[in-house]
Order: C-alpha cells, then structure tokens, then sequence
C-alpha cells in the first residue's frame, strides 16, 4: 500500500485523500462564517449579486436596487438589518 509523509507521521494514500477532503471542507466551512460576520445578511440573500474584481475583490450588489429605489445598490457591510432580505435556498440561489 504506497504511503505518503504527512508531517513526521506516514499514512495511507486513502487516508491522506480523505484528511485533504476534510481539511477543504473545514476551510469552506470558515470561508463561509468569515464572510457571513463581514458582509451580513447580504451574504445568503437571494436577491445580492456578488461581483468579482479584476483584482479579487468581492462587491455585493443588491437586486433589489434596479426596481426600488430604498436599496442601495452596494450596500454598506455589514448589513445588520433589511426588509428585503430573503434567505437563498442554497449557495446557489443568489443571482449571478
Ligand atoms: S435585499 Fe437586503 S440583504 Fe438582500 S442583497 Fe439587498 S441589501 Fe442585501
């Protein structure tokens, strides 16, 4: 069974496959909670578009701001409180 260095300990193929799987998935995990504490309710809300700079730098634009002129259409983060907020139904959901 070939086995990888992990630090000074030697596992499995299988086993260093799954601690890497793991290990993305804690990171997703804390991308997320880091990115809910910056940006707010914008940050899971169906209506915000996120928009990526040529430099890597996220902007959330608000739906909502095309029809209705009581949102902003970049609002300021974080947004504690909105009455047009409506959960996504995924990570998906927002618009793109
Ligand atoms: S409706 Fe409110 S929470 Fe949703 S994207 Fe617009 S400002 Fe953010």
């Amino acid at each position: 069974m070939p086995t990888v260095m992990a630090g000074a300990v030697l596992i499995s193929h299988e086993r260093a496959i799954l601690l890497g799987r793991r290990m993305a998935r804690r990171r997703a995990g804390w991308m997320a909670d880091k990115e809910r504490d910056h940006v707010g309710l914008c940050a899971h809300c169906r209506h915000v578009r996120r928009i990526k700079s040529d430099r890597g730098s996220i902007f959330y634009q608000c739906g909502l701001a095309r029809t209705d002129p009581n949102f902003s259409k970049y609002p300021a983060l974080p947004v504690i409180q909105c009455p047009g907020y409506e959960r996504a139904q995924s990570s998906g959901d927002e618009q793109s």
